[in-house]
This record gives structure tokens, sequence and C-alpha cells, in this order.
């Protein structure tokens, strides 16, 4: 019922995690109303990340140099690798301005029901990275989802013999939050994750 040109462009739109026909549609018309010069940097930046974004060949992370510029860096402590399931989870570990170690990005979780086992994520590279004596921790740090915590046991069992120090984060309440309204698994995390005081 649209002109080919806006069919298309919904379409286009439509293939975005969380954008149903009626979302599509009201972004396509407002790209119309755009100015061209703004349409033209957008169309570019969608290619570049594309194009000029390639998955380093030592951690898995998103990066435009192989290897990225994390694995590059000399300040950072070698002896400890934190393993996170996406490359966005080691911008949220970044801006913590805490973690000085190296990072593995697995791109993918653990997923039977999905039908993604260990040769569908970077478990390989990440075990051929623990061959170099000077690991001495690898942390887990996938997301305390089903999948997620299923994709932590499975490393550990498989890490642990190397003689490897194997962590998990603490998951549990965020800050300010209310123990009464916290849901099971965040309570239990949270109990099972506590320190002295
Ligand atoms: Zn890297």
């Amino acid at each position: 019922m649209y002109p080919e040109p806006i069919a298309k462009l919904i379409e286009s739109f439509m293939k975005l995690p969380g954008i149903g026909q009626k979302t599509a549609t009201r972004l396509a018309f407002y790209t119309i109303d755009m100015k061209e010069e703004d349409v033209a940097s957008f169309a570019k930046s969608l290619l570049s990340a594309k194009r000029d974004l390639h998955f380093c060949s030592i951690c898995g992370n998103l990066t435009e140099e192989d290897p990225c510029d994390i694995c590059q860096d000399e300040m950072r402590d070698k002896s400890v690798i934190l393993v996170v399931e996406e490359p966005k989870d080691v911008l949220a570990m970044e801006r913590m301005r805490e973690f000085r170690g190296l990072y593995h990005v697995l791109n993918g979780v653990l997923s039977p029901m999905e039908g993604t086992g260990p040769e569908d994520i970077n478990i390989a590279s990440l075990i051929t990275r623990l061959h170099d004596e000077v690991v001495q921790e690898v942390i887990l740090a996938t997301n305390a989802t089903t999948e997620g915590e299923a994709t932590a046991m499975y490393l550990s069992r498989l890490i642990k013999p190397a003689g490897i120090k194997v962590t998990r984060l603490a998951h549990g309440l965020s800050v300010g939050s209310d123990i009464e309204y916290a849901d099971e698994v965040t309570l239990l995390k949270a109990v099972e994750g506590r320190r002295e005081l």
C-alpha cells in the first residue's frame, strides 16, 4: 500500500530487534522528513559499523584494529581474564574503571534450547589463551540467567582442572533496591555472594 521505497525502508527497520510494523512505519516516515545530509551520514555509519569493525583475534571483542586496544595495552594485568557474553558487557565493565585485567568475549551463551553448543561460541580460543602460564584467574561474568549460569558452570568445570582460579561475579541486590521487592533469584544470589564485614 506504500510506494516501494517506503515499503522497503519499513521492512528494513522491522529487521531490528523490538521494532514492529507500527514503529517501523513511524521511523520510515521520520527518515523521509530528515535532512538529506543527516540521512546520508546515518547510512554511512550503518555501513561503517559493519565494515570497519572486526572481532579481536585474541579476546573476541569488537574492534577496528586487531588485536584490540585492551589486548595491546601493556599496562593491563595479564594474569586475570574476565569472561563476558557480549562486547557491550566489556563497555559496561570498562565504565566501572576498576578492572585492569584482560577480557574474553564469548559472543554468545550456551543454550541447548536454541541449539548453541560450546563450539558455537568463543570457548576454544579462551582455552588456548589459558595455555599461557601468565593467567592465574578467570572471572566468569556471564549474565545471571539460566543460560549464563549454565555457561559459567561449564567453563568452570573445563578450566579448574588446569589449576587456574575460577571465580564468579557476585550477583545481588542492585544499589538502592528493597529486599522486599527483589525476585527470588536475585535474593538467592545476594545471599550466596555475601561477604564478611
Ligand atoms: Zn582483544
